[in-house]
């Protein structure tokens, strides 16, 4: 089968290789349907994953038809149209039990699919732990509707979970790129005040403007004064904090009041200063990702009664056969695409 295979820092490349095999009682093996490129994809790529494995199968956002499981694998049955989570767990470890599967600590466990085992950017996966990982699509629910399901709108799920966001919050967004708005469709369930978006791509602020025209939105420059006026405590209520830019932690933290949350889901590429002297005072509330990828059935049904749509994300359409040439449109932000699905035909 075709396999976009990391080859060595800075290089994937469109491979054959031999199908997955069940390895484990509790495996499934899916037919992709559909794949999509995520942003982590680009830093295993760069080599800034150090737990990704070189000849490993990339991609960790799909869908697909279970073609075989395991003897142990009893919530899913064959045929059945699935979203695969982006983190495999265990389900019976410390972590597990009380949901933080992120840190699940079975060495398949965590963010494993398309880094340390063999991905999805593919024309089958082999998922471990299918019981917890694997999620039917309910009928009425397309496989493009479904297929940021177990990754970035996971990740929005969980964001926007944590963050103990209220009604009568002024909440900030920073950053409108695909987790980011992602992360506003999730925000928005919460019915909080007013939501401000701040992003510096002019692409991605017509984006939101077009389709969500209620959002106030704002450049990084203007952040900290738009934040002001628009709030009645000297900040933001709860801030979101997906973009992981350079200087995105520290409007972050700066935009937000006394007392508010700050919840960081971007992923750095470097370290960043979190200056307390300068904060003192200001008694925030820090919580950092990555995300709890165990609320997918919660997040399809929420599509299915159409609470949530992530349609308008996908921009552009590959074929597997392709994807090298998606890769180049991704990376270097060609056309202005946001997401883009990969289709095995
Ligand atoms: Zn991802
Ligand atoms: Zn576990």
């Amino acid at each position: 089968m075709l396999a976009c295979t990391y080859k060595k820092q800075g290089i994937f490349e469109l491979t054959e290789k031999n199908r997955p095999q069940l390895l484990d009682s509790k495996d499934a093996i899916v037919k992709v349907t559909m794949s999509s490129i995520c942003s982590s994809d680009l830093h295993i790529k760069h080599g800034f994953v150090p737990k990704a494995i070189p000849g490993i199968t990339v991609g960790h956002e799909m869908v697909g038809i279970v073609e075989e499981l395991g003897a142990d694998v009893k919530n899913i049955k064959i045929g059945d149209r699935v979203t695969v989570n982006v983190e495999t767990f265990c389900g019976e470890c410390f972590f597990c039990k009380n949901g933080f599967v992120n840190n699940c600590i079975n060495k398949n466990g965590g963010w494993a699919i398309g880094c340390r085992i063999d991905g999805a950017q593919a024309e089958y996966i082999r998922v471990p732990f299918a019981n917890q990982c694997l999620n039917k699509i309910p009928e009425t629910v397309s496989d493009k509707q479904a297929l940021f399901v177990g990754d970035i709108l996971a990740t929005g799920f969980w964001a926007a979970r944590i963050s103990e966001i209220k009604k009568e919050d002024t909440v900030l967004i920073i950053g409108a790129g695909p987790t980011g708005i992602c992360t506003l469709l999730c925000v928005m369930l919460k019915n909080p005040k007013k939501i401000i978006i701040c992003e510096k791509d002019k692409t991605r602020r017509d984006f939101i403007k077009k389709h969500y025209p209620q959002i106030i939105i704002t450049t990084p420059e203007n952040c900290l004064e738009i934040t002001n006026k628009e709030c009645e405590h000297g900040g933001a209520d709860v801030v979101l904090e997906v973009a992981g830019g350079e200087n995105t932690f520290e409007l972050a933290w700066r935009a937000a009041r006394p007392n508010a949350i700050v919840t960081v889901v971007a992923l750095y590429n470097k370290p960043m200063i979190l200056p307390l002297p300068e904060m003192y005072g200001k008694n925030l509330i820090f919580k950092t990702g990555g995300v709890d990828g165990c609320n997918c059935e919660e997040i399809l049904s929420l599509i299915e009664q159409g609470k949530i749509d992530t349609t308008p994300l996908i921009t552009h359409e590959y074929k597997l056969q392709n994807i090298e040439k998606a890769y180049d449109l991704f990376e270097n932000k060609k056309e202005n695409v946001i997401k883009i699905v990969i289709v095995n035909s």
